[in-house]
Protein backbone atom coordinates (compact mmCIF):
# COMPACT_ATOMS: atom_id res chain seq x y z
CA UNK A 1 0.00 0.00 0.00
CA UNK A 2 2.68 2.69 -0.98
CA UNK A 3 0.30 5.28 -2.39
CA UNK A 4 -3.56 4.77 -0.57
CA UNK A 5 -6.28 5.61 -2.26
CA UNK A 6 -8.66 7.81 0.19
CA UNK A 7 -12.06 9.25 -0.68
CA UNK A 8 -12.73 12.15 1.15
CA UNK A 9 -16.90 13.23 1.60
CA UNK A 10 -16.87 16.68 2.33
CA UNK A 11 -19.26 19.53 1.36
CA UNK A 12 -16.45 22.34 1.98
CA UNK A 13 -13.67 22.68 -1.12
CA UNK A 14 -11.40 24.67 1.51
CA UNK A 15 -11.53 21.88 3.95
CA UNK A 16 -11.22 18.90 1.12
CA UNK A 17 -8.45 21.06 -0.88
CA UNK A 18 -6.40 21.62 2.76
CA UNK A 19 -6.52 17.67 3.62
CA UNK A 20 -5.87 16.82 -0.13
CA UNK A 21 -2.56 18.72 -0.02
CA UNK A 22 -1.49 17.06 3.10
CA UNK A 23 -2.00 13.75 2.03
CA UNK A 24 -0.87 13.97 -1.55
CA UNK A 25 2.40 14.99 -0.23
CA UNK A 26 2.40 12.10 2.06
CA UNK A 27 2.08 9.90 -0.66
CA UNK A 28 -1.83 8.99 -0.79
CA UNK A 29 -4.11 9.44 -4.08
CA UNK A 30 -7.32 11.63 -2.60
CA UNK A 31 -11.04 11.56 -4.06
CA UNK A 32 -13.45 13.56 -3.73
CA UNK A 33 -17.61 13.51 -3.27
CA UNK A 34 -19.50 16.45 -2.35
CA UNK A 35 -22.67 14.74 -0.27
CA UNK A 36 -23.34 11.45 0.89
CA UNK A 37 -24.91 10.23 -2.54
CA UNK A 38 -21.71 11.20 -4.45
CA UNK A 39 -19.94 9.35 -1.59
CA UNK A 40 -21.60 5.86 -2.32
CA UNK A 41 -21.74 6.23 -5.41
CA UNK A 42 -17.73 6.52 -5.75
CA UNK A 43 -17.09 4.14 -3.16
CA UNK A 44 -19.05 2.07 -4.94
CA UNK A 45 -17.56 2.53 -8.44
CA UNK A 46 -13.71 2.44 -6.60
CA UNK A 47 -14.59 -0.16 -4.20
CA UNK A 48 -11.23 -2.46 -4.33
CA UNK A 49 -9.16 -0.22 -4.94
CA UNK A 50 -10.42 2.23 -2.00
CA UNK A 51 -8.52 1.80 1.02
CA UNK A 52 -9.84 4.20 3.60
CA UNK A 53 -12.78 6.84 3.48
CA UNK A 54 -13.08 10.25 5.48
CA UNK A 55 -16.38 11.27 6.05
CA UNK A 56 -17.72 14.72 6.96
CA UNK A 57 -21.00 14.78 9.30
CA UNK A 58 -22.85 17.55 8.64
CA UNK A 59 -23.10 17.46 5.01
CA UNK A 60 -26.39 18.53 3.25
CA UNK A 61 -29.57 16.04 2.29
CA UNK A 62 -27.86 12.71 3.92
CA UNK A 63 -25.65 13.09 6.97
CA UNK A 64 -22.34 11.60 7.54
CA UNK A 65 -24.01 9.12 10.03
CA UNK A 66 -26.35 8.40 7.68
CA UNK A 67 -23.89 7.52 4.77
CA UNK A 68 -21.53 5.63 6.89
CA UNK A 69 -24.61 3.34 7.67
CA UNK A 70 -25.30 2.84 4.62
CA UNK A 71 -22.12 2.02 3.33
CA UNK A 72 -21.60 -0.46 5.77
CA UNK A 73 -24.49 -2.13 4.51
CA UNK A 74 -23.23 -2.86 0.96
CA UNK A 75 -21.21 -5.69 0.24
CA UNK A 76 -17.52 -5.47 0.48
CA UNK A 77 -17.79 -2.00 2.63
CA UNK A 78 -18.18 -4.28 6.22
CA UNK A 79 -14.29 -3.55 7.09
CA UNK A 80 -13.01 -0.70 5.23
CA UNK A 81 -12.02 2.10 7.89
CA UNK A 82 -14.01 5.24 8.00
CA UNK A 83 -13.22 8.13 10.07
CA UNK A 84 -15.44 10.64 10.86
CA UNK A 85 -14.09 14.16 10.29
CA UNK A 86 -15.77 16.60 11.81
CA UNK A 87 -15.88 19.66 14.58
CA UNK A 88 -16.59 18.24 18.05
CA UNK A 89 -19.57 20.46 19.39
CA UNK A 90 -21.84 17.88 21.04
CA UNK A 91 -20.95 16.10 23.45
CA UNK A 92 -20.90 12.28 22.39
CA UNK A 93 -19.96 12.74 18.56
CA UNK A 94 -17.49 11.08 18.55
CA UNK A 95 -19.85 7.84 20.18
CA UNK A 96 -22.49 8.73 17.66
CA UNK A 97 -19.94 8.69 14.74
CA UNK A 98 -18.78 5.01 16.36
CA UNK A 99 -22.40 3.49 16.61
CA UNK A 100 -23.07 4.32 13.24
CA UNK A 101 -20.41 2.92 12.17
CA UNK A 102 -17.25 4.98 11.57
CA UNK A 103 -13.67 3.41 13.05
CA UNK A 104 -12.54 6.53 14.46
CA UNK A 105 -12.93 10.21 14.86
CA UNK A 106 -9.97 12.76 13.85
CA UNK A 107 -11.73 16.51 15.02
CA UNK A 108 -11.47 19.43 12.92
CA UNK A 109 -9.47 21.74 12.92
CA UNK A 110 -6.97 19.04 11.66
CA UNK A 111 -3.90 18.95 12.93
CA UNK A 112 -1.76 19.52 10.05
CA UNK A 113 1.43 18.20 11.61
CA UNK A 114 -0.14 14.93 12.46
CA UNK A 115 -3.41 14.23 10.54
CA UNK A 116 -1.67 12.01 8.06
CA UNK A 117 0.15 10.11 11.07
CA UNK A 118 -3.34 9.67 12.14
CA UNK A 119 -4.56 8.53 9.06
CA UNK A 120 -1.83 5.66 8.27
CA UNK A 121 -2.84 4.36 12.01
CA UNK A 122 -6.55 3.21 11.09
CA UNK A 123 -4.69 1.95 7.43
CA UNK A 124 -2.61 -0.25 9.44
CA UNK A 125 -5.52 -1.45 11.74
CA UNK A 126 -6.36 0.73 14.39
CA UNK A 127 -10.16 0.16 15.38
CA UNK A 128 -12.00 2.47 17.97
CA UNK A 129 -14.81 0.65 19.51
CA UNK A 130 -17.70 1.36 21.86
CA UNK A 131 -19.05 -0.56 25.10
CA UNK A 132 -21.88 -2.42 24.08
CA UNK A 133 -24.09 -0.32 26.35
CA UNK A 134 -23.21 3.00 24.74
CA UNK A 135 -23.65 1.46 21.68
CA UNK A 136 -26.82 0.20 21.97
CA UNK A 137 -28.40 3.95 22.75
CA UNK A 138 -26.42 5.80 20.22
CA UNK A 139 -27.89 3.38 17.52
CA UNK A 140 -31.33 3.65 19.48
CA UNK A 141 -30.85 7.34 19.03
CA UNK A 142 -29.56 7.41 15.13
CA UNK A 143 -32.26 4.48 14.24
CA UNK A 144 -35.19 7.14 15.33
CA UNK A 145 -33.58 9.69 13.23
CA UNK A 146 -33.33 7.60 10.72
CA UNK A 147 -36.84 6.81 11.06
CA UNK A 148 -37.98 10.81 11.05
CA UNK A 149 -35.93 11.84 8.09
CA UNK A 150 -37.53 9.06 6.30
CA UNK A 151 -40.86 10.49 7.35
CA UNK A 152 -39.91 14.10 5.98
CA UNK A 153 -38.98 12.47 3.34
CA UNK A 154 -42.03 10.69 2.54
CA UNK A 155 -43.75 13.59 3.17
CA UNK A 156 -42.07 16.35 1.05
CA UNK A 157 -42.51 12.94 -1.85
CA UNK A 158 -46.31 12.88 -1.40
CA UNK A 159 -46.67 16.49 -1.74
CA UNK A 160 -44.51 16.75 -5.00
CA UNK A 161 -46.72 13.66 -6.17
CA UNK A 162 -49.81 15.70 -5.78
CA UNK A 163 -48.38 18.09 -7.82
CA UNK A 164 -47.31 16.32 -10.48
CA UNK A 165 -50.50 14.45 -10.74
CA UNK A 166 -52.12 18.28 -11.13
CA UNK A 167 -49.52 19.50 -13.36
CA UNK A 168 -49.73 16.19 -15.85
CA UNK A 169 -53.73 16.42 -15.27
CA UNK A 170 -53.46 20.38 -17.00
CA UNK A 171 -51.35 18.77 -19.20
CA UNK A 172 -53.78 16.67 -20.93
CA UNK A 173 -56.59 19.14 -19.93
CA UNK A 174 -54.52 21.94 -22.45
CA UNK A 175 -54.02 19.15 -24.92
CA UNK A 176 -58.09 18.45 -25.12
CA UNK A 177 -58.83 22.30 -25.12
CA UNK A 178 -56.83 22.51 -28.11
CA UNK A 179 -58.84 20.07 -29.76
CA UNK A 180 -62.23 21.33 -28.21
CA UNK A 181 -61.81 25.03 -29.97
CA UNK A 182 -61.06 23.18 -33.16
CA UNK A 183 -64.83 21.93 -32.64
CA UNK A 184 -66.57 24.24 -31.40
CA UNK A 185 -65.10 26.94 -34.48
CA UNK A 186 -67.93 25.21 -37.00
CA UNK A 187 -70.98 25.53 -35.03
CA UNK A 188 -69.82 29.06 -33.56
CA UNK A 189 -69.48 30.69 -37.68
CA UNK A 190 -72.70 28.78 -38.22
CA UNK A 191 -74.10 30.46 -35.69
CA UNK A 192 -72.45 33.78 -36.86
CA UNK A 193 -73.90 33.37 -40.53
CA UNK A 194 -77.47 31.94 -39.33
CA UNK A 195 -77.84 35.12 -37.15
CA UNK A 196 -76.29 37.96 -39.66
CA UNK A 197 -79.13 36.47 -42.33
CA UNK A 198 -82.21 36.72 -39.64
CA UNK A 199 -80.54 40.42 -38.87
CA UNK A 200 -81.22 41.01 -42.73
CA UNK A 201 -84.33 38.41 -43.46
CA UNK A 202 -88.06 39.91 -44.45
CA UNK A 203 -90.89 37.58 -44.85
CA UNK A 204 -90.45 33.43 -44.73
CA UNK A 205 -91.35 33.19 -41.06
CA UNK A 206 -90.99 29.55 -41.87
CA UNK A 207 -87.08 29.82 -43.05
CA UNK A 208 -86.25 32.13 -40.11
CA UNK A 209 -88.11 29.61 -37.39
CA UNK A 210 -85.29 27.05 -39.21
CA UNK A 211 -82.49 28.96 -38.83
CA UNK A 212 -83.35 30.03 -35.58
CA UNK A 213 -83.45 26.32 -34.46
CA UNK A 214 -80.26 25.59 -35.91
CA UNK A 215 -78.68 28.48 -34.22
CA UNK A 216 -80.11 26.92 -30.88
CA UNK A 217 -78.83 23.53 -31.96
CA UNK A 218 -75.40 24.98 -32.15
CA UNK A 219 -75.25 26.84 -29.11
CA UNK A 220 -76.56 22.92 -27.43
CA UNK A 221 -73.42 21.45 -29.02
CA UNK A 222 -71.23 24.13 -27.34
CA UNK A 223 -72.34 24.10 -24.16
CA UNK A 224 -72.32 19.69 -24.18
CA UNK A 225 -68.79 20.42 -25.63
CA UNK A 226 -67.71 22.73 -22.69
CA UNK A 227 -69.86 20.36 -20.18
CA UNK A 228 -66.99 18.00 -21.31
CA UNK A 229 -64.31 19.70 -20.65
CA UNK A 230 -65.08 21.04 -16.96
CA UNK A 231 -65.76 17.15 -16.38
CA UNK A 232 -61.90 16.78 -16.75
CA UNK A 233 -60.91 19.71 -14.93
CA UNK A 234 -62.56 18.93 -11.85
CA UNK A 235 -62.77 15.74 -10.97
CA UNK A 236 -60.84 16.24 -7.59
CA UNK A 237 -63.67 18.13 -6.04
CA UNK A 238 -66.23 15.57 -7.17
CA UNK A 239 -67.63 12.79 -5.86
CA UNK A 240 -68.04 9.17 -6.07
CA UNK A 241 -70.93 7.70 -8.17
CA UNK A 242 -72.13 5.28 -10.54
CA UNK A 243 -70.22 5.38 -13.63
CA UNK A 244 -71.76 4.13 -16.81
CA UNK A 245 -68.57 2.97 -18.48
CA UNK A 246 -69.74 2.47 -22.07
CA UNK A 247 -70.66 6.47 -21.89
CA UNK A 248 -67.79 7.44 -20.20
CA UNK A 249 -65.69 5.36 -23.49
CA UNK A 250 -67.67 6.90 -25.93
CA UNK A 251 -67.30 10.49 -24.32
CA UNK A 252 -64.03 10.77 -24.34
CA UNK A 253 -63.57 9.44 -27.78
CA UNK A 254 -65.94 11.86 -28.81
CA UNK A 255 -63.31 14.31 -27.32
CA UNK A 256 -60.68 12.73 -29.00
CA UNK A 257 -62.43 12.43 -32.49
CA UNK A 258 -60.49 15.07 -34.13
CA UNK A 259 -57.25 13.66 -33.28
CA UNK A 260 -58.45 10.46 -34.42
CA UNK A 261 -59.84 11.39 -37.68
CA UNK A 262 -56.74 13.96 -38.64
CA UNK A 263 -55.01 10.59 -37.69
CA UNK A 264 -56.89 8.37 -40.66
CA UNK A 265 -57.57 5.86 -37.52
CA UNK A 266 -60.27 3.44 -37.54
CA UNK A 267 -61.92 2.96 -33.94
CA UNK A 268 -63.61 -0.60 -33.63
CA UNK A 269 -65.86 -0.65 -30.88
CA UNK A 270 -66.61 -3.89 -29.06
CA UNK A 271 -68.76 -2.60 -26.20
CA UNK A 272 -70.99 -5.05 -24.21
CA UNK A 273 -74.70 -3.21 -23.79
CA UNK A 274 -75.38 -4.94 -20.69
CA UNK A 275 -72.35 -3.39 -18.00
CA UNK A 276 -72.81 -3.01 -14.61
CA UNK A 277 -71.37 0.64 -13.50
CA UNK A 278 -68.35 0.94 -11.48
CA UNK A 279 -68.09 3.09 -8.73
CA UNK A 280 -65.83 6.36 -8.85
CA UNK A 281 -65.26 10.05 -9.76
CA UNK A 282 -65.93 9.85 -13.76
CA UNK A 283 -63.26 12.10 -14.08
CA UNK A 284 -61.06 8.87 -12.84
CA UNK A 285 -62.73 6.57 -15.18
CA UNK A 286 -62.05 9.49 -17.98
CA UNK A 287 -58.53 10.00 -17.00
CA UNK A 288 -57.32 6.24 -17.30
CA UNK A 289 -59.53 5.88 -20.84
CA UNK A 290 -58.10 9.27 -22.09
CA UNK A 291 -54.40 7.95 -21.38
CA UNK A 292 -55.17 4.39 -23.04
CA UNK A 293 -56.14 6.18 -26.43
CA UNK A 294 -54.01 8.92 -26.28
CA UNK A 295 -51.12 6.41 -26.19
CA UNK A 296 -52.42 3.99 -28.66
CA UNK A 297 -53.15 7.39 -31.04
CA UNK A 298 -48.89 8.46 -30.12
CA UNK A 299 -48.31 4.53 -31.09
CA UNK A 300 -50.37 4.36 -34.23
CA UNK A 301 -49.16 7.81 -35.18
CA UNK A 302 -45.49 6.89 -35.39
CA UNK A 303 -43.40 6.47 -38.73
CA UNK A 304 -43.17 2.48 -39.14
CA UNK A 305 -39.54 1.05 -37.97
CA UNK A 306 -37.29 0.69 -40.96
CA UNK A 307 -39.14 2.72 -42.82
CA UNK A 308 -41.60 -0.42 -43.84
CA UNK A 309 -45.21 0.50 -44.99
CA UNK A 310 -47.65 1.44 -42.36
CA UNK A 311 -50.76 -0.77 -41.78
CA UNK A 312 -54.15 1.69 -41.75
CA UNK A 313 -53.82 2.46 -38.37
CA UNK A 314 -56.82 0.54 -36.01
CA UNK A 315 -57.84 1.48 -32.10
CA UNK A 316 -60.18 -1.26 -30.95
CA UNK A 317 -61.75 -0.59 -27.40
CA UNK A 318 -63.72 -3.50 -25.97
CA UNK A 319 -65.59 -3.03 -23.17
CA UNK A 320 -67.40 -6.82 -21.24
CA UNK A 321 -68.20 -7.77 -17.56
CA UNK A 322 -66.58 -11.11 -16.50
CA UNK A 323 -68.50 -13.93 -15.92
CA UNK A 324 -69.49 -13.11 -12.21
CA UNK A 325 -69.99 -9.95 -13.38
CA UNK A 326 -68.31 -8.59 -10.48
CA UNK A 327 -65.52 -6.56 -12.61
CA UNK A 328 -65.81 -4.86 -15.72
CA UNK A 329 -62.88 -5.06 -18.17
CA UNK A 330 -61.78 -2.36 -20.53
CA UNK A 331 -59.21 -3.50 -22.89
CA UNK A 332 -57.50 -0.26 -25.71
CA UNK A 333 -55.74 -2.19 -28.43
CA UNK A 334 -53.87 -0.76 -31.23
CA UNK A 335 -52.03 -2.66 -33.99
CA UNK A 336 -48.56 -0.11 -34.12
CA UNK A 337 -45.02 -1.34 -32.82
CA UNK A 338 -46.46 -2.46 -29.28
CA UNK A 339 -44.23 -2.86 -25.89
CA UNK A 340 -41.10 -4.71 -26.22
CA UNK A 341 -41.36 -7.59 -23.32
CA UNK A 342 -38.32 -6.43 -21.63
CA UNK A 343 -40.47 -2.94 -20.91
CA UNK A 344 -43.41 -3.98 -19.64
CA UNK A 345 -42.75 -4.73 -16.57
CA UNK A 346 -41.38 -1.13 -16.68
CA UNK A 347 -43.92 1.36 -18.34
CA UNK A 348 -45.48 1.97 -15.21
CA UNK A 349 -43.00 3.14 -13.60
CA UNK A 350 -42.39 6.91 -12.83
CA UNK A 351 -40.27 8.58 -15.72
CA UNK A 352 -40.29 6.06 -18.10
CA UNK A 353 -40.98 6.85 -20.96
CA UNK A 354 -40.32 5.34 -25.12
CA UNK A 355 -41.29 8.72 -26.37
CA UNK A 356 -38.88 11.21 -27.37
CA UNK A 357 -37.62 14.01 -25.09
CA UNK A 358 -39.90 16.37 -24.68
CA UNK A 359 -43.12 14.77 -25.49
CA UNK A 360 -43.82 13.30 -22.56
CA UNK A 361 -42.46 13.34 -18.74
CA UNK A 362 -43.29 9.37 -18.42
CA UNK A 363 -45.85 9.65 -16.25
CA UNK A 364 -49.41 9.11 -17.57
CA UNK A 365 -49.40 5.52 -17.28
CA UNK A 366 -48.02 5.77 -13.55
CA UNK A 367 -50.70 7.97 -12.64
CA UNK A 368 -52.82 5.75 -14.32
CA UNK A 369 -52.09 2.72 -12.61
CA UNK A 370 -52.29 4.74 -9.40
CA UNK A 371 -56.00 5.60 -10.51
CA UNK A 372 -56.78 2.17 -11.16
CA UNK A 373 -55.38 0.84 -8.21
CA UNK A 374 -57.50 3.33 -5.74
CA UNK A 375 -60.42 2.40 -7.53
CA UNK A 376 -59.32 -1.13 -6.26
CA UNK A 377 -58.73 -2.34 -9.91
CA UNK A 378 -56.08 -3.48 -11.62
CA UNK A 379 -53.87 -2.50 -15.31
CA UNK A 380 -51.57 -5.03 -17.96
CA UNK A 381 -49.79 -4.26 -20.91
CA UNK A 382 -49.84 -6.87 -23.26
CA UNK A 383 -49.85 -8.01 -26.78
CA UNK A 384 -52.89 -6.99 -29.05
CA UNK A 385 -54.34 -9.59 -31.96
CA UNK A 386 -53.64 -6.82 -34.06
CA UNK A 387 -49.80 -6.58 -33.37
CA UNK A 388 -49.70 -3.60 -30.99
CA UNK A 389 -49.87 -3.06 -27.44
CA UNK A 390 -52.84 -4.21 -25.21
CA UNK A 391 -53.96 -2.29 -22.66
CA UNK A 392 -56.30 -3.60 -19.99
CA UNK A 393 -57.85 -2.39 -16.82
CA UNK A 394 -60.12 -4.37 -14.77
CA UNK A 395 -62.70 -2.33 -12.03
CA UNK A 396 -64.76 -3.78 -9.87
CA UNK A 397 -68.32 -3.49 -10.36
CA UNK A 398 -70.44 -1.21 -7.99
CA UNK A 399 -72.09 -3.16 -5.73
CA UNK A 400 -75.71 -3.16 -5.85
CA UNK A 401 -77.04 -0.06 -4.91
CA UNK A 402 -77.86 0.02 -1.00
CA UNK A 403 -74.94 -1.47 -0.38
CA UNK A 404 -72.07 1.05 -0.46
CA UNK A 405 -71.32 2.66 2.33
CA UNK A 406 -68.75 5.04 1.74
MN1 LIG B 1 -19.71 19.89 6.15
Amino acid sequence: MDSPTVLYVEDNPTNFRLVERLLTKDGFRVLHARDGLEGIQKAVGEKAGLDLILMDINLPEMDGYETTSRLRSLPGFERIPILAVTVNTLQGDRKRSLAAGCDGFIPKPIDVATFSSEVRKYLAGVRETLPVEEENHYLREHNLKLVERLEDSLRGLQASQRHTRQSQKMASVGEMAAGLLHEIKNPLSSIYFLAEYLLTATGDEEKKGQYLERIVDNVARIQELSKRLGSFVRPAEESKGFVDVGTSIEEVLALTEHELERGGVTVRRELAPDLPPIWAQEGQFHHVFMNFIRNALHAVSGPAPDGAARAAPVIRVRAAATAERDFVTVEVADNGPGVPEALRSRVFEPFFSTKERGEGMGLGLYITKEVVESLGGRIFVGTAPEGGALFRVQLPAAPASGAILR
